[in-house]
């Protein structure tokens, strides 16, 4: 490996950011996505993103009934650059049915995004949210949205994010006034005054900024509320934490930001902490329990998400790989290593803002598209040519349950043929009672039974229709291969094999599993499994 190569990877890789943004449904984490991307430039319009209220077809919409649901259902990837960086935002799916991928997607990233609506505080989904960061201790930026309209007491919002998400907050910003009083924000590090003005949500501002929190101008042109605002600025300087890099990237500090996405304020702010502080790609571990940092010089990656019909035009699925060492060039030869095959890919998509384009080369912290023809699985390790996989790539245990049936009896192979595929996406889980032929399908939300049998009608022509299902939840088991046997002979009754044929518990009751366990005590039940 030349030195030329080495030192071009680490310059590559310590220009990208990769993140994404999490937050509670109708926070505004669609509209601070069309402002970041406005100012990354790629977008000349606001606008396009999500295109429910408009009437537009949004780039990332792909299935129909997504568009006839207004529900963001994908996760997509926009790359764009901002200052001397380059930034990658993953886009999760809003809905809370589909947790599972937004689950996966933030094993892809190296910071996040936190989201909240000023006027609310912290909601549940943040908390869930907040629970798989803290996984991976990823370092969290925190926005307070929605300054435009009248929200809680600012330094109530901090201490609300510090007791229930158990983070320390270090305010960068601090807003004056909000509502139809919102005058703008006071940088702390900065030292100087953004001044807000309305109806500029569609474009890039020109700042209009005071420097020095002493300047007769903030008077002139605030009034009262630069008396107001200098004694604020001494009580939250008394009363918070300053920024401490460190802690930021130890998961244990959010810089605090406060604006309006919807009047594209403070978007910018937001992202110069993000180019500044957030971490460049980070490495990653494997199932021996080794790191696998960025600049080594060999390709690897691992595979996070798998997609059908992103595109009408394009009746295909693709595999999202996260770059994590090394660099991929068009032509290049990978590994794939669950199935030891090296194969050629010429053809890897990358998502500069949502235009798909065929990439020359790609870095760690990038992803890029593999095209997917059924051979490829969530969870999937691609390197140069070692034999090592990723890690930390999760299942979750789902929480509905339904018997999936025929219209047609005839089809009963291509609708396990579908299911499998289906699961091995990590769309939805399929399991076999050992003792019946049922197919029951498992979800974490209830959407994903709808996609399920919409995508088997139209991507593998089978009408499929559910029934009701006595069971409460299933548990993945393993176990000393003896002890294993025998607890399968015992309760066959409640086993059944996974997509992947990997045993599992099927509780009709969640007492009915506290049984089980208890009289089991050799076996291991698992609420998730990695792949
Ligand atoms: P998501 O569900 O988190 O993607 O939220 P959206 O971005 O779709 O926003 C939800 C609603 O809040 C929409 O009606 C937005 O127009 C509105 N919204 C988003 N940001 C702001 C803001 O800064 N101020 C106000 N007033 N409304 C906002």
């Amino acid at each position: 490996m030349s030195e030329a190569r080495s030192k071009k990877i680490a310059d590559e890789v310590a220009k990208r950011r990769t993140f994404a943004i999490i937050s509670h449904p109708d926070a505004g984490k669609t509209t601070i996505t069309e402002k970041v991307l406005l100012h990354g430039q790629q977008i000349q319009k606001a606008g396009t993103v999500k295109g429910k209220k408009s009437g537009q077809h949004a780039k990332s919409d792909w299935m129909e009934m997504e568009q006839e649901r207004g529900i963001s259902v994908t996760t997509s990837v926009m790359q764009f650059p901002y200052r001397d960086r380059l930034v990658n935002l993953l886009d999760t799916p809003g809905h809370e049915d589909f947790s599972e991928d937004t689950y996966r997607t933030l094993t892809a990233v190296d910071s996040c995004l936190m989201v909240i609506d000023g006027a609310k505080g912290v909601e549940d989904r943040t908390i869930k949210l907040m629970e798989v960061t803290r996984l991976r201790d990823t370092p969290i930026i925190t926005f307070m949205n929605k300054l435009d309209r009248d929200i809680r007491d600012p330094l109530e919002l901090l201490d609300e994010v510090e007791d229930v998400l158990k983070i320390m907050c270090a305010p960068i910003t601090w807003p004056i006034g909000s509502g139809k009083n919102f005058k703008g924000v006071y940088h702390l590090l900065n030292d100087e005054t953004v001044l807000y003005k309305t109806g500029q949500g569609h474009r890039i501002q020109e700042v209009d900024v005071i420097k020095g929190l002493d300047n007769p101008e903030l008077d002139e042109r605030l009034g009262v509320w630069a008396e107001e605002l200098r004694e604020q600025i001494e009580l939250v300087k008394g009363a918070s934490n300053e920024f401490d890099k460190e802690l930021f990237l130890a998961g244990e500090l959010t810089p605090v930001y406060f604006g309006t996405a919807l009047g594209n304020f403070g978007v910018d702010h937001m992202l110069d902490g993000l180019v500044d502080w957030a971490p460049q790609p980070q490495p990653r571990e494997t199932n021996e329990g080794e790191l696998v940092s960025a600049d080594n010089s060999d390709f690897s990656g691992f595979i996070f998400k798998i997609q059908a019909n992103m595109d009408p035009r394009h009746r295909d699925r693709v595999a999202f790989l996260r770059i994590v060492s090394g660099k991929y060039e068009k032509g290049m030869k990978m590994r794939q290593v669950r199935t030891g095959k090296d194969v050629r890919i010429s053809d890897a998509l990358t998502f500069l803002a949502g235009d798909r384009e065929h990439v020359e080369e790609a870095y760690p912290g990038d992803i890029i598209g593999l095209h997917n023809h059924g051979t490829i699985q969530i969870g999937d390790t691609f390197t140069a040519n070692a034999d090592f996989k990723f890690s930390g790539i999760p299942n979750f245990a789902p929480e509905l349950f339904r018997r999936i049936r025929l219209k047609d009896p005839l089809k009963q192979k291509q609708l396990l043929k579908g299911l499998v595929q289906l699961s091995e996406e990590g769309a939805v889980q399929v399991f076999r009672p050992l003792i019946s032929n049922d197919l029951i399908v498992g979800a974490v939300g209830v959407l994903q039974f709808d996609v399920v049998v919409h995508r088997l009608r139209t991507e593998y022509k089978v009408d499929a229709m559910y029934e009701n299902i006595n069971v409460a939840t299933a548990r993945w088991v393993t176990g000393d291969e003896r002890k294993v046997d025998e607890f399968r002979r015992k309760a066959e009754a409640n086993l059944a094999l996974d997509g992947g044929d990997n045993l599992s518990y099927i509780a009709p009751t969640m007492v009915n599993l506290s049984l089980a366990q208890e009289r089991y005590p050799d076996i291991t039940f698992s609420h998730t499994r990695e792949h």
